[in-house]
């Protein structure tokens, strides 16, 4: 199968006349030599672009539909995180052969998250090569008004969305060749679900942005990492109580606790939001985010530049919960 018939095939039926987005009806998609897009006025676009290389960031022979579904998520994570509305994508890929079972599998993973998001692919290009999968996303979020790592002071509150170290307790089952589909007892399923079917808090994302969060990042390395990222940006500290942090009971059946922690406070890959909030937000946050993702608050800012604590006074580092 040539380039051109490959593209036909199985790229435009993820595009502009197949999946509506915000903006569908006034720009071109797939097909000429660039994709136009018109932004509304008083919204800015927000770009984000995520490469995933075989054999660095997934297994070789990785089931082509989790991968799809899987590349096209962890891009639209970066959206929630700025509080922007999914617009749409493009996809560079490269393959080392034409292989159409794996392209539809590969196809099917991307349109079922495109469809969910209304984030139709709009471009791309594909070439020969060792597997590599780069997807850039579009987003649309008000002039000045996205969430950054920046924003936060001390006394507000930080909270978490979903659970915290499923993903890397599924890692394990990855390496070994288990899929969800393959795997028969539950507890692995549900932690190998959550690896190859990360959810973008997109809905939390706005809501955040909406109603006053300070500070956003998603979770793609690992809490204390990422958190600390929002600590350098807003030039604070923080206080954790690892008592608080949400694991799901199959994470904790499967590991016991203190190794489940360890994968909560350490363990990337969750692609769910840790976001600050001042107290007078944290008093209205709801349990349950319009998508139905939990909310749960585990600490709070303070003026030590860098340094994350715990309620005891103790330093909280990455290497003081590497058991893994
Ligand atoms: P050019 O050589 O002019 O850059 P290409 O021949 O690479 O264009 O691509 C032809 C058309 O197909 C373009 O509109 C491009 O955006 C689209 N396209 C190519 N590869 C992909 C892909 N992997 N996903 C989506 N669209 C693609
Ligand atoms: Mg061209």
């Amino acid at each position: 199968m040539g380039e051109f018939e490959l593209i036909n095939k199985y790229f435009t039926r993820l595009g502009v006349s197949k999946i509506k987005g915000p903006c569908s009806t006034d720009w071109v998609g797939i097909g000429d030599d660039c994709a136009f897009i018109s932004i509304p006025q008083g919204t800015q676009l927000a770009q984000s672009v995520d490469t995933m290389v075989e054999g660095v960031h997934f297994p070789t022979n990785s089931d082509p539909f989790g991968l799809g579904y899987r590349a096209l998520a962890c891009a639209l994570s970066d959206l929630a995180a700025v509080g922007a509305t999914p617009h749409s994508f493009t996809l560079a890929l490269t393959l080392p052969e034409a292989d159409e079972q794996w392209l539809d599998g590969f196809t099917g993973g991307l349109r079922q998250l495109a469809v969910k998001h209304c984030c139709p692919l709009v471009g791309g290009d594909t070439t020969k090569g060792p597997l590599t999968i780069s997807v850039q996303v579009q987003g649309l979020v008000p002039s000045g008004d996205c969430l950054l790592r920046s924003g936060a002071s001390p006394g507000d509150l930080i909270c978490v969305t979903g659970t915290l170290g499923d993903a890397a307790g599924a890692i394990p089952l990855v390496l070994a060749g288990e899929t969800a589909a393959s795997c028969r007892d539950s507890r692995s399923k549900f932690l190998l679900h959550r690896y190859w079917y990360p959810s973008p808090r997109i809905e939390a994302g706005e809501w955040l942005r909406i109603n006053g969060a300070t500070s956003a990042v998603d979770v793609s390395d690992g809490l204390l990492g990422d958190l600390q990222h929002i600590l350098t940006a807003s030039r604070v500290g923080a206080i954790i109580d690892p008592n608080l942090l949400p694991r799901s009971a199959s994470l904790i059946q499967q590991y016991g606790n203190e190794k489940s922690l360890s994968y909560a406070m350490t363990g990337g890959d969750d692609y769910e939001l840790c976001f600050t909030v001042p107290e007078a937000v944290a008093n209205k946050l709801p349990q349950f985010m319009p998508d139905g993702c939990r909310i749960t608050c585990i600490g709070q800012i303070t003026p030590e530049q860098g340094i994350i604590r715990n309620p005891d006074g103790n330093e909280l580092d990455v290497n003081s919960y590497q058991h893994f």
